[in-house]
C-alpha cells in the first residue's frame, strides 16, 4: 500500500481526535476549552473537511485564528484535504440544543420554588440576581478566559478548590465581575440547591453589619454568614477605610475559609493596590487565586454585541453597524451594551431599520467621549521628550534647528490631532502669529512627502499620543 493509499482511508473522527488532542497540548487547557473544544467534527467530503462551532463568535474567532493551524493538522492526517470549513451548528427539529435546555432549565428554575423563597432570610440579606447574569450569556475572549475559567469551575464544584479559596476578581468597571459572580449564584442554585450560596455587595455587607449593631444581634449576624457555603462580596473596594466593617469582615472571611466555605471576591483594583485596607487584610485577600479581566479587545467587543442580536428575534443589526460599536466604544461593555440598545429601542420607535448613518447620528455624543482627547500640552510634552529638548522650547523664538523642526512638528500635530484653531495653536506656542503655525504645518507636510524616514518618526508620534 502506498502512503497516499493510506491516508485515503483515514478514519476521520479518528484523525480529529488526535488533532484535538495535539491542540490541547499546544494551546494549553484554558485556550482549548475556549475555543477548540466546543467544536465538533462534521464530515470529510473529497478534499474539504467540515466543522461545527455551536456560535457565530466561535465560528469567526476559529476562522480567524485556528484556521491555518486546523487546516496543517488536517493534512498531516491526510495531504488530499484542501480546505478545513467551520459552520454554525444547524439547529435541528425537535433535537435539544444548549441553547434550548437552557431556555428550558430556565423555565424549570421558575417554576420550582427557588432556592431563594425557601430561606427568606438570604432573600434578605443577599442582593436579587439579574436573570441576564449566566455563563450562557457571557463571551469568553482572552481578556476574560482566566476569570471565567476560574469562575465556572468553582459553580461546578461541590467543595472548595484548593489553591482557588478566595476567589478574588478585578478589573476596572463594567467588564463583567458582577456578571460572573451572578452567574456563579445562577449556576449553583440550579444544579446544587442545597450549597447555600450568597452574593451581596460590599456596601450590602457593610449595611447589616451595622443594623446588627445598632440590634445588638451581631451574634446571629456571624451566625447567618456561617451557614453559607459560597459567599460572593462585590466591589471590595468599598469597605476601604471603613475600619469596623473591615474588622467584621476580616473576621467573617478567615472564619469562613477555616472552615472550608468558598469566598469569590471581587474589586475594581488588585488585593494589593487596594489603598485604605489594613495590609494584613490585603495580603489574605490575594492568599488564594487572583484573576483580573482586563480591557477588551475588538474581537470579545463584536462577539458581545454578536451574541445580543442573536437573543433578539425581532431586528437585524446590520454587521457594519457591529463593527463600527465594537470599535468606536472601547470603554467598558456596559457603555457598548447601552449603545446598541439604544440604537435598537431608536429605530423600533421611529419604526426605521437600523444603518450606519442613523447610528452615527445617534450617538455621537457618546463617540465623542469615547475618542481619546489629545491636548496641546501632551503633543509639547511627548514632541519635547523624544526630540531631548525642553518644553519650554516649544515657547521659546529660537530659531536653531534642533529646536524650531520639534516645535514645528508639534505645531503641525496640533492641528491635526486637536480641535484649536491656527490662532489659538499660535498663542499656545510662545503667542506666535497664525501664518507661523500655518508656514509649519505646511513645512512638516513637504518634509513628509521628501523623507520617508521624517515621515515615519511624525507618524509614529501621532500613534503614540494616539494610544
Ligand atoms: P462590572 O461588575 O465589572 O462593573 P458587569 O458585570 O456589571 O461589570 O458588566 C457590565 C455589563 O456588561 C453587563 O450588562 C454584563 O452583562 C455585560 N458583560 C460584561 N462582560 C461580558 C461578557 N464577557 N459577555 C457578555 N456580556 C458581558
Ligand atoms: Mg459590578
Amino acid at each position: 500500500m502506498t502512503k497516499s493509499a493510506s491516508h485515503d482511508v483515514i478514519q476521520p473522527a479518528q484523525a480529529w481526535e488526535r488533532i484535538t488532542a495535539s491542540l490541547r497540548f499546544e494551546l494549553g487547557e484554558a485556550t482549548f476549552n475556549s475555543w477548540i473544544k466546543p467544536l465538533k467534527f462534521d464530515r470529510l467530503d473529497g478534499h474539504e473537511v467540515t466543522l461545527f462551532a455551536p456560535t457565530r463568535f466561535i465560528r469567526d474567532w476559529i476562522s480567524n485564528h485556528y484556521l491555518d493551524r486546523l487546516t496543517t493538522l488536517w493534512q498531516t492526517e491526510n495531504p488530499g484535504i484542501l480546505k478545513v470549513e467551520v459552520r454554525c451548528q444547524p439547529q435541528e427539529q425537535g433535537s435539544v440544543t444548549s441553547e434550548h435546555s437552557d431556555a428550558i432549565r430556565s423555565k424549570h428554575l421558575k417554576e420550582v420554588p427557588s432556592y431563594k423563597e425557601r430561606h427568606s432570610a438570604f432573600n434578605h440579606i443577599g442582593a436579587k440576581l439579574d436573570p441576564r447574569f449566566t455563563f450562557e450569556t457571557f463571551v469568553v475572549g482572552p481578556t476574560n478566559q482566566l476569570a471565567y475559567q476560574a469562575a465556572k469551575s468553582i459553580a461546578e464544584s461541590d467543595a472548595v478548590i484548593p489553591g482557588s479559596n478566595p476567589l478574588f476578581l478585578y478589573g476596572g468597571v463594567g467588564l463583567g465581575k458582577t456578571h460572573l459572580m451572578q452567574a456563579i449564584a445562577h449556576h449553583i442554585q440550579l444544579h446544587n440547591p442545597d450549597r447555600n450560596v450568597l452574593y451581596l455587595s460590599a456596601e450590602k455587607f457593610m449595611y447589616q453589619f451595622i443594623q446588627a449593631i445598632q440590634k445588638q444581634d451581631v451574634v446571629s449576624f456571624k451566625a447567618f454568614f456561617r451557614s453559607v457555603d459560597v459567599l460572593m462580596v462585590d466591589d471590595i473596594q468599598f469597605i476601604c477605610g471603613k475600619n469596623s466593617t473591615q474588622e467584621e469582615f476580616f473576621h467573617t472571611f478567615n472564619e469562613l475559609i477555616d472552615n472550608k466555605k468558598q469566598l469569590i471576591l471581587s474589586g475594581d483594583r488588585s488585593p494589593s493596590d487596594l489603598d485604605g485596607m489594613e495590609e494584613r487584610v490585603k495580603s489574605r485577600l490575594g492568599w488564594g487565586l487572583v484573576a483580573d479581566i482586563n480591557a477588551t479587545t475588538f474581537e470579545l467587543r463584536y462577539g458581545i454585541l454578536q451574541s445580543k442580536v442573536e437573543r433578539m428575534d425581532s431586528l437585524t443589526v446590520p454587521d457594519n453597524v457591529l463593527t463600527f460599536l465594537a470599535e468606536k466604544i472601547t470603554s467598558n461593555i456596559r457603555e457598548l451594551e447601552g449603545a446598541l440598545n439604544k440604537v435598537i429601542a431608536h429605530a423600533k420607535l421611529t419604526q426605521q431599520n437600523v444603518t450606519l448613518d442613523n447610528t452615527q447620528l445617534l450617538l455621537r455624543d457618546l463617540l465623542r467621549s469615547n475618542e481619546k482627547s489629545i491636548t496641546i500640552d501632551d503633543i509639547k510634552r511627548m514632541v519635547a521628550d523624544h526630540h531631548s529638548i525642553r518644553i519650554a522650547d516649544m515657547h521659546s523664538a529660537r530659531r536653531s534647528r534642533n529646536i524650531a523642526r520639534p516645535r514645528q512638528i508639534a505645531m503641525y500635530l496640533s492641528k491635526k490631532l486637536t480641535q484649536h484653531s491656527l490662532p489659538e495653536i499660535g498663542r499656545r506656542f510662545g503667542g506666535k502669529d497664525h501664518t507661523t503655525v500655518i508656514h509649519a504645518v505646511r513645512k512638516i507636510e513637504s518634509l513628509c512627502d521628501e523623507s520617508p524616514e521624517f515621515r515615519e518618526d511624525v507618524e509614529l508620534l501621532t500613534k503614540l499620543l494616539q494610544h
